[in-house]
């Protein structure tokens, strides 16, 4: 089986190689070709040493995906791989859906795990909000996207062929970039995350989240209410499936009820504990620590406890 791997950028190469070695050890071994996109070759060489035969590399300091998708859809013209992989970014969803839709290959967003044998694949995709899985059989060739860091990258090996492709123009132009004012750790990068709800009465008793999210060295995320309802935070700390999927080593939810459209986006984190006065809370479904509790009188103590223990 030929694979090819779609990076809009080099740095997502590690990951997609990730997949592609358990997928290779599942079918006894993969034919692989790499696609990606950086502002410099040599940028781009420190990504392309994990085992791709060729590595295609369009040199360009910005692309969009109309661009990337035609550069690709020649590149599959040429070498007629069976499976395009990208990863499940707002940009890779859209550069492989385009791939797909020009090649007239079905197409499968976030597929959790493969199954394979005999050169066929199965592909695993999480739905009704993560609680089921369905197993899907593509016709080959076909095109899916990886949920963005769910494969840990192999060790590096010998760097393969580099060939470098020219990007087709593109239907859109770069008006202006503004900065978005950010604070804070990233949820997306956050080892620890603590999430919070609308158990929370207002904007200001927020601080005892952030002052354990401190304490702990992690990022403050939360449920859509509080970003789009109340804009008690900033969109970029929204979690669930029409914010930010994060896998930290460890959740806390506080006064979360733990709707699926929430929860299936924390679903891979390490170890998930819940805070909520409800006991029959849906929260605790998911939980590997449930606290019981008022939040209003819980965290104080817990996060004494913790300054008294950490030293602080
Ligand atoms: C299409 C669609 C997309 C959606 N996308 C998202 C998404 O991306 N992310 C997301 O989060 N939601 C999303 N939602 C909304 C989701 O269904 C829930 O409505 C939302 O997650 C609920 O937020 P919450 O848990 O903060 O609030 P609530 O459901 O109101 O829960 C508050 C919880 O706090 C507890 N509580 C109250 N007071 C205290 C206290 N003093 N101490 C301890 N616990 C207390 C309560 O028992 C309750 O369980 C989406 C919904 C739809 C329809």
């Amino acid at each position: 089986m030929k694979v090819l791997l779609v990076a809009e950028k080099p740095g997502l190469l590690p990951e997609l190689a990730g997949f592609l070695k358990d997928l290779g050890s599942k079918l006894g071994g993969v034919e692989a070709i790499a696609f990606t996109a950086a502002p410099s070759l040599d940028e781009a060489k420190k990504f392309t040493t994990y085992g791709f035969a060729k590595s295609y590399v369009a040199v360009a300091e910005q692309a969009f995906p109309d661009q990337l998708a035609k550069a690709v859809v020649e590149i599959i013209d040429k070498e007629g791989p069976d499976l395009v992989v990208g990863v499940a970014t707002k940009m890779g969803n859209e550069v492989v859906a385009r791939i797909a839709g020009a090649k007239g290959m079905p197409m499968f967003t976030e597929i959790v795990d493969v199954e394979a044998g005999d050169g066929a694949v199965l592909f695993h995709r999480a739905v009704l909000g993560g609680r089921a899985i369905s197993v899907l059989k593509p016709a080959l060739p076909a095109a899916a996207t990886i949920p963005a860091r769910k494969y840990e990258a192999p060790q590096p090996g010998e760097p393969g062929e580099v060939v470098e492709v020219k990007l087709p123009p593109s239907a859109l132009s770069l008006v202006k970039v503004e900065k978005k004012e950010k604070g804070g750790i990233n949820i997306e990068e956050a080892e620890i995350v603590v999430g919070v709800g609308r158990g929370f009465r207002k904007k200001e008793d927020l601080a005892m989240a952030e002052e354990l999210a401190n304490l702990l060295g992690g990022a403050v995320g939360c449920s859509r209410p509080i970003a789009a309802d109340y804009h008690w935070l900033p969109e970029d700390a929204w979690i669930g499936i029409s914010g930010k999927k994060i896998r930290p080593k460890l959740y806390i939810a506080i006064g979360i009820s733990g709707a699926p459209q929430h929860m299936s986006a924390v679903m891979d984190a390490k170890v998930i504990v819940a805070v909520n006065k409800d006991k029959n809370a849906p929260v605790f479904q998911y939980t590997d620590y449930g606290v019981v509790a008022d939040l209003y009188q819980f965290l104080p103590v817990f996060i004494q406890k913790l300054k008294e223990k950490l030293g602080g």
